[in-house]
């Protein structure tokens, strides 16, 4: 393996594990690769007219969904594949998995091929704290957070890193999902409680994430629990048919999304005419349009999970791997001394059947 990923050999596709990501995460520090992958993020958001976009290309049956992700910048690509089987877990197996691939646009080559089912955790919550920075509350201390299976955590932590949230409320329905986030956010800055009901999480809260997997029309928060100047960062509800939020919500809030072709079929505002107003994330972040106008106003961002964020998580673990071994190589593309001899390299292969035949006719 070398340590510099431009003298590699031009054939070889760096690789990054689980095992990987979880190295280069714990080297560099959950709270700055949080901080870091949200300025990647900021950054791709603010060139957002330089992406080719699309709806994801979603694949629904009764269980779940799976999707792909694509975009490109016209010099990079990027894809994801990931899934959405909120029956998973009880099964043993995570709700959403992934993995991703960058790819050189001149030459069609991957450049990278890496796990994305920890790097869309961090992704998301990277996301969904950018997105609060242009939105929540001034001085923002506290969050509820409803749904505490495997994105809450990371949802805590950026929100601490960026926002610099450090009171948390939890509920989920599984008692033992919200013991498991209180075990594990332990003796990391925050101050905890641990709620029985939704409506008791959100009080005093700033700030509401709900993180909750089910696939139905699900009500996890009605329109008496939320106050006036809270902002929400709506995760679970995305995909047609899976909402958290009830409709009334909506209808008081400021409403913003990533992409609205892809948000209008997939997020909250699927129960909301097709002509409902809503603000696109990137137009605030590239100072287009504003943000939290007054201390009385609901925002809201009903976030599904756009292509562009993905991009720029590959991007950014691409960039940190340089110089690093938290990588294998993978001997992915063909490369016959003659580009064109394709079967000429299969036909000298050591060994080759097709060697023996020809010598034995
Ligand atoms: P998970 O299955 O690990 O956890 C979901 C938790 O929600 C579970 O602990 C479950 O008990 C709880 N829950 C279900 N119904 C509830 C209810 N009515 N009230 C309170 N808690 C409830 O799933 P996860 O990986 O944490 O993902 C959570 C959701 O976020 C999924 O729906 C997933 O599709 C979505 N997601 C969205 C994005 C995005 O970019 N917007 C990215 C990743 C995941």
């Amino acid at each position: 393996m070398t340590a510099d990923l431009a003298d590699r050999h031009l054939n070889l596709v760096p690789f990054v594990s689980v095992h990987h990501m979880m190295e280069l995460v714990l080297e560099i520090g959950v709270e700055r690769f949080l901080t870091e992958l949200a300025a990647y993020i900021e950054e791709d958001f603010r060139r957002w007219e330089d992406f080719d976009k699309t709806p994801r290309v979603a694949s629904h049956s009764r269980e779940g969904v799976i999707e792909l992700m694509p975009t490109s910048d016209g010099r990079h690509y990027g894809f994801k594949y990931v899934n959405g089987h909120p029956k998973n877990t009880r099964e043993g197996r995570q709700t959403v998995t992934a993995f991703g691939v960058y790819a050189d646009v001149g030459t069609g080559y991957p450049l990278l091929i890496s796990e994305m089912t920890i790097l869309t955790a961090l992704r998301t919550a990277a996301t969904s704290a950018l997105a609060a920075k242009y939105l929540a509350p001034e001085g923002a201390r506290c969050m509820a957070i409803i749904g505490n299976g495997a994105q809450a955590e990371f949802q805590a932590m950026a929100f601490k890193a960026l926002l610099g949230i450090d009171r948390l409320r939890f509920f989920d329905i599984d008692r033992q999902a919200t013991q498991k986030c209180l075990r594990n956010l332990a003796g990391l800055g925050f101050d905890m409680t641990a709620c029985s009901t939704a409506q008791e999480a959100v009080e005093g809260a700033d700030i509401i994430t709900t993180v909750t997997a089910d696939k139905q029309y699900a009500t996890i928060l009605t329109d008496n629990m939320v106050g006036s100047g809270v902002h929400i960062n709506a995760v679970g509800g995305d995909c047609p048919g899976k909402t958290e939020l009830h409709r009334d919500i909506l209808l008081r809030s400021d409403i913003f999304v990533e992409y609205p072709p892809q948000t209008r079929i997939e997020g909250e505002i699927q129960q909301l005419d097709a002509d409902h107003p809503v603000e696109e994330l990137w137009r605030v972040i590239a100072g287009k349009a504003g943000g939290r106008r007054d201390a009385r106003q609901i925002t809201l961002f009903d976030s599904v999970g756009f292509a562009t964020e993905d991009f720029s998580a590959l991007r950014y673990v691409r960039d940190r791997l340089a110089g690093t071994s938290h990588y294998v190589d993978l001997d992915l593309l063909a490369d016959p001394d003659e580009p064109r001899d394709l079967f000429g390299m299969l036909l000298r292969f050591p060994g080759s059947s097709l060697l023996a035949a020809r010598r034995s006719a």
